[in-house]
């Protein structure tokens, strides 16, 4: 490995390969550096679990294009990658602080090394995290996250459960259920907080993206197929259980996201599995200093990127979903266009006629990344929960797991004007534990915001220092 790279990038998901394979063959020293012990990120995680039918069938094009990508890299000579590296903090000329785990040192494995590397151009595209609706006993043993049920599966070759119910906003739910079929599971039930008029009124934001309507009408005639009962307009209330989930307690909304008293069923079922949308990745721009804006049909908190998706802090560019929730499309499309406007500073397109072509594809790219900000206005809108029912969590509801922070302690501090994120927690040291807010986070935003009934964007995103990510202090050490 370099000490000095012309191109280093942060995430190996769809964007960081995007960009990866568009700056390939030009003669530049490129890096990905990624925490993951695999390419792809969260789109392309290869399932251990034998797919019961369908085996070579791939319903989502992103991800036959991203399996592409990783050939493409893997081919290049000029690529080094470092897996299972955490990106720790950026400093000024765009050094980094890098954490290696599982190096060999002195014929010693498993040690772990901390290092300096520098830029001349930074990609970042660290990707984005779950959201949750917290609800009393979302915390007990087999209550998971959608996405952490695919990772068991993928990674680990274990299913969440013998039979798994599924609840939430996300479109996520249904690839989830889909997925958990594909490898002999069985789907209690899919109840989504959505009823059907609600979703049927976004649906004119996708009237030009016919693949994701596809997509999403592959997934229902699968789930007719398994007869999996599809239920709308129903939430999470309760998860109980001695030892770990034994059932959960759902009940019928209103559109204004009221729960109607009298309609409250119980199912039961090995796990539960929840998700409400996604929420940028923003520690490492955040610590870099890049400025951020508030979006709210883009998901919420997001780096803020000129047209060449260059951030405030210069030759720090960002892509993917960290620039707005829209999929894995946009994340492919911005990867691309950061590494043309690279390839363009650099003067690496030199002659006429490729001058030509390629100003062409920046035009043609920056014209889809435009149209995927109507999918991200879909898709935000299809997972954003009512305010309300943030406000009706009840006090004993853990909020902040690490720091045992309860809805009540939160409620009571926020009625005492510390109504900010940062002022939330400094007083409750909400978001302080071991995560550092990677659950909370997002939860603890929107409970201010609907119990101020405050403007999203004053109440603050959450400061980050480095190191962004937890370090043993042996890595210091061995350094
Ligand atoms: C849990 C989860 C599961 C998902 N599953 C699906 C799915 O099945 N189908 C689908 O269409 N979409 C899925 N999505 C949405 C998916 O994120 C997008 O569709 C798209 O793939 C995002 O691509 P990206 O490159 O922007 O980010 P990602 O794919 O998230 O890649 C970001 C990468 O950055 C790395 N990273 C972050 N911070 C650091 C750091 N400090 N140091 C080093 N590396 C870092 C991460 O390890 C990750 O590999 C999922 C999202 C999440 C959060």
């Amino acid at each position: 490995m370099k000490t000095q790279y012309h191109v280093i990038i942060v995430g190996s998901g769809i964007a960081g390969l995007s960009a990866a394979a568009t700056l390939a063959g030009h003669g530049l020293d490129i890096l990905i550096i990624d925490e993951s012990g695999h390419t792809g990120g969260q789109l392309l995680r290869k399932t251990r679990l034998k797919p019961s039918y369908f085996p070579k069938f791939e319903s989502d094009l992103m991800k036959s294009k991203g399996f592409d990508l990783v050939r493409t890299i893997n081919k290049d000579p000029d690529i080094d990658c470092l897996f299972n590296a955490q990106v720790l903090g950026i400093f000024k000329e765009r050094r980094l602080l890098v954490h290696i785990e599982n190096i060999k040192t002195h014929g010693k494995q498993n040690s772990e090394k901390i290092f300096e590397v520098q830029a001349e151009n930074l990609i970042l595209a660290t990707g984005a995290r779950e959201k949750y609706l917290p609800f009393k006993g979302w915390t007990l043993p087999g209550v998971m996250s959608l996405g952490s049920a695919q990772i068991l599966m993928k990674s680990y070759g274990v299913l969440p459960a013998h039979n798994t119910l599924i609840a939430g906003t996300s479109p996520l739910m249904m690839v989830l259920a889909s997925e958990i079929l594909g490898n002999r599971g069985k789907v209690i039930a899919l109840l989504d907080e959505n009823s059907m008029i609600k979703k049927l009124t976004f649906l004119p934001l996708i009237k030009n993206h016919w693949s994701k309507l596809l997509e999403g009408a592959f997934y229902t005639s699968r789930m007719f197929l398994n007869r999996v009962p599809m239920l709308q307009g129903y939430r999470v209330i309760q998860a109980s259980g001695n030892k770990g989930f034994e059932s959960a307690i759902m009940a019928k909304t209103t559109p204004q996201g009221d729960v109607i008293p009298g309609t409250e069923a119980r199912f039961f079922a090995g796990a539960l599995t929840v998700g409400y949308g996604f929420a940028p990745n923003l520690e490492l721009p955040v610590q870099a200093g890049c400025n951020l804006e508030y979006q709210k049909n883009n998901g919420g908190w997001v780096v803020k990127v000129d047209e060449t998706l260059e951030s405030s802090c210069r030759s720090v560019y960002a892509a993917g979903e960290i620039t707005g929730i829209a999929g894995a499309k946009k994340s492919f499309i911005q990867g691309k266009l950061t590494a043309m406007s690279i390839l363009k500073k650099m003067d690496k397109i030199n002659a006429g006629n490729r001058k030509k072509i390629f100003k062409d594809e920046v035009q043609r790219l920056l014209s889809l990344n435009r149209q995927q900000t109507e999918y991200a206005s879909f898709l935000n809108h299809l997972c954003q929960v009512p305010t309300s029912a943030y406000a009706a969590i009840p006090d004993e509801t853990m909020i902040c797991r690490c720091e045992e922070i309860t809805m009540g302690t939160i409620k009571k501090n926020i009625q005492q004007g510390f109504d900010t994120i940062s002022s939330l927690k400094k007083a409750t040291r909400c978001g302080m534990g071991r995560c550092q807010g990677r659950i909370c986070g997002p939860v603890i935003f929107d409970i201010i915001t609907a119990l101020t009934q405050k403007n999203p964007g004053s109440i603050g995103c959450s400061l980050s220092r480095a190191p962004v990510k937890n370090v043993n202090i042996k890595a210091f050490l061995n350094s």
